[in-house]
């Protein structure tokens, strides 16, 4: 791209600030990069599309949040601390102040995180944001979807549902019923869940002491659970081994707004499915779970217990029918009975 050198000379050199003397960082044909001893790499790529992951009138400070923030939120589900990333940006021109915007995300999630970065490229096209961002952590202490235990407790940082609430108020799709019912305080909550997630980084970098197994909530808490499940299940021998999921639909945690909003609408569907939560749902045998809330206290994160690891031959004997939902791995339960949600696969990306 014609103009390529002043745009990265001008806006993102200045974010690969904070390297050791012996690092290196935008300007050569390659970052050479330090990572602590005794430690492992943990590498983590996002992509996200305009309009595909994010509505298209998203503001590029936004963008850049997002676009990092995806990926430190996978960074958190590994249990890792962040390093370094890198940037492949595509834009559909030189548009100056576009840029400063994006760069400004940038650079205050980096701050935030004291996160460098370190190199990427630049190229011309319809606008797409692909991050990678590096971390590390002690060898052999990554968290990994496949480890649940049968009798470990799920829990969930934070509050579920508000990302997929932004995404309807960014569209002007929320029901007529709550929208006269929700302030204007309550909208930018929404959107800032949606445009400026927090990733969980406070909790991340103790998660090995406590988790069995962990898993960011991007594409919908079902859907994730499910992936934590199919991990979980590959060591399987029998049918009678595999892993079933038990969650309490009335302890899943929800801000004011998404109550209300189930009040109105009942739709669970919205919130457990819609994706952009970036919280993180981790699995932890019963004698950690008190150490696990200590740490979640220290580190000023919520955490909720919403149901637990079982056998599918422990379902066999409950009241729980072996109904669809069995095959997706997830049974949700509300007063104690089997709750079907329609449709409650997550957020299909094709
Ligand atoms: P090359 O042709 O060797 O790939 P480039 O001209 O693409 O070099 O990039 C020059 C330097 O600028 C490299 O260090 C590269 O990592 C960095 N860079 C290019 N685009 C970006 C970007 N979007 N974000 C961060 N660094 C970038
Ligand atoms: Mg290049």
């Amino acid at each position: 791209m014609a103009r390529e050198f002043e745009l990265i000379n001008f806006l993102f050199e200045p974010l690969s600030k904070g390297l050791a003397k012996d690092e290196v960082g935008i300007g050569d044909d390659g970052a050479v990069l330090n990572v602590p001893e005794n430690h492992q790499l943990v590498v983590v790529t996002d992509t996200l599309v305009s309009g595909v992951h994010f509505p298209e009138t998203t503001s590029s400070y936004n963008v850049a949040w997002k676009s990092v923030a995806v990926n430190l939120s996978d960074l958190a589900a590994m249990g890792a601390k962040p390093g370094f990333y890198n940037l492949a940006l595509t834009v559909p021109d030189n548009n100056h102040s576009w840029l400063t915007g994006f760069a400004k995300g940038l650079s205050d999630i980096g701050d935030l995180y004291s996160m460098p970065l370190v190199g990427g490229d630049t190229t011309n096209g319809p606008l797409t944001i692909t991050v990678t961002a590096h971390g590390w952590l002690p060898k052999g202490k990554a968290v990994l979807r496949s480890g649940a235990k049968e009798g470990d407790v799920i829990c969930v940082t934070n509050c579920i549902g508000d990302g997929a609430l932004g995404l309807m108020v960014a569209q002007d799709n929320l029901p007529e019923p709550v929208k006269k019912q929700i302030l204007f305080a309550d909208c930018q909550y929404l959107l800032d869940a949606l445009n400026v997630p927090h990733p969980q980084l406070g909790l991340s970098e103790e998660l090995y002491s406590f988790a069995n197994s962990a898993i960011d909530i991007s594409d919908g808490l079902l859907a994730d659970v499910s992936h934590i499940l199919e991990e979980s299940n590959k060591t399987a021998v029998a049918e009678n081994d595999l892993l079933v999921a038990v969650i309490n639909v009335d302890d899943i945690p929800l801000s004011k707004v998404a109550q209300l909003y189930i009040d109105n609408t009942e739709d669970w569907l919205s919130l457990l499915a819609g994706g952009d939560d970036y919280q993180l749902c981790f699995t932890v045998s019963p004698e950690n779970i008190n150490l696990a809330k200590k740490i979640a206290k220290q580190a000023g994160i919520e955490i909720s217990e919403i149901g637990s690891i079982v056998s599918y031959d422990e379902l066999d004997k409950s009241n729980v029918s072996k109904s669809e939902t069995v095959n997706d791995r997830v049974v949700l339960l509300k007063d104690g009975c089997e709750f079907l949600v329609d449709g409650a696969k997550g957020y299909m990306h094709f």
